[in-house]
């Protein structure tokens, strides 16, 4: 979006995951079509939270941020954070933890176990929920500037930070390609072109990794030819990733794009955090109304994620290739 600068886009690629989160959290689980349309933040919900109060999906990515701020890339300490919100409830509005998915729990239970991060995620087929996308956004927060003349060393960043939690394909190759489009919105990219299926990168990305035939079905537009309800807000993470597409694609401003997403009901507040990322990355902080900015509980947490995210700037260490 031109006429917005890098450090608005990066800042709500993160506030818009929050609010989001905040917005879909009333209607979580609830199916579409039974519910009061979400206009604003609202109470309730099946954690009975208040007004522009947030769920696990923010928390997750204030752990990842804040492992990145503090030290660097490391997936053993990202899991260790996780360990901590899950266990202590660090990281949460409540001060404690709620809303956590069964793919993550069980997937953290394996890392207390066995203490490698690396292969604490369940790689198989079945384990492919949303719970690594809706917590994407510091990783390109912080290594945009590998955008786009280091995309092999991007891509494995975004891939690694779905393992200690998610390892399938579905779940890496969504990373992968939701990552490579949030840090070509924040570096400037206009929205047809990070989704064109022609983009440049994405037809690099197909070169560096084997993509899942089902993701590579979502970036080549499967969220253009569909409506709900083929079009579902899920928690299957190619579904959540294809509902956060359809509501953002097409919207006007950040605020039509968020409400179509969480107005989907199921994962209210997961599409809502898919998509308030990517709405965020656009249109920038700026670009978030100001009741919600203003009514987000807890900003200071988010604040204090975006800090450490920002007070590290260009250039970026090189990326040990690793194996
Ligand atoms: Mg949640
Ligand atoms: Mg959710």
């Amino acid at each position: 979006m031109p006429g917005i600068s890098e450090t608005d886009r990066r800042r709500g690629a993160l506030i818009g995951l929050a609010v989001g989160d905040a917005l879909g959290a009333a209607v979580e689980f609830e199916s579409p079509g039974s519910f009061r349309q979400v206009t604003g933040y609202r109470g309730g919900g099946p954690h009975g939270l208040g007004p522009g109060e947030w769920t696990d999906d923010t928390s997750m990515a204030l752990a990842l941020s804040d492992s990145i701020a503090k030290v660097g890339w490391d997936l053993q300490d990202q899991a260790e954070r996780y360990v901590a919100w899950w266990k202590n409830g660090v990281y949460s509005i409540t001060g404690h933890c709620f809303d956590i998915g069964i793919t993550t729990s069980s997937s953290l239970s394996r890392f207390l176990r066995t203490g490698d991060a690396r292969t604490s995620g369940d790689p198989s087929e079945r384990a492919s929920g949303n719970g690594s996308i809706m917590r994407l956004a510091p990783v390109p927060i912080r290594y945009a500037g590998l955008f786009p003349n280091r995309l092999d060393e991007l891509v494995k960043l975004l891939t690694e930070s779905s393992l200690p939690t998610h390892a399938s394909a579905q779940c890496t190759s969504s990373c992968a390609y939701m990552g490579l489009v949030l840090c070509g919105l924040i570096r400037g990219c206009e929205r047809d072109e990070v989704l064109d299926i022609h983009w440049e990168p994405l037809l690099q990305l197909k070169k560096l990794l084997w993509l899942h035939n089902e993701v590579v079905d979502v970036a080549e537009g499967s969220f253009r030819k569909n409506q709900p309800p083929a079009i579902a807000g899920w928690g299957y993470v190619v579904k959540c990733l294809e509902a956060a597409l359809w509501a953002f694609h097409d919207a006007k401003d950040f605020r039509e794009a968020v409400l179509r997403a969480v107005n989907l009901g199921d994962d209210a507040d997961t599409t809502g955090a898919v998509c308030g990322q990517l709405a965020g990355a656009f249109w920038g902080e700026s670009g978030i109304p100001k009741e919600w900015r203003e009514g987000l509980v807890r900003s200071d947490m988010v604040e204090e994620a975006l800090r450490g995210l920002m007070e590290h700037d260009e250039p970026v260490p090189p990326v040990d290739p690793g194996p």
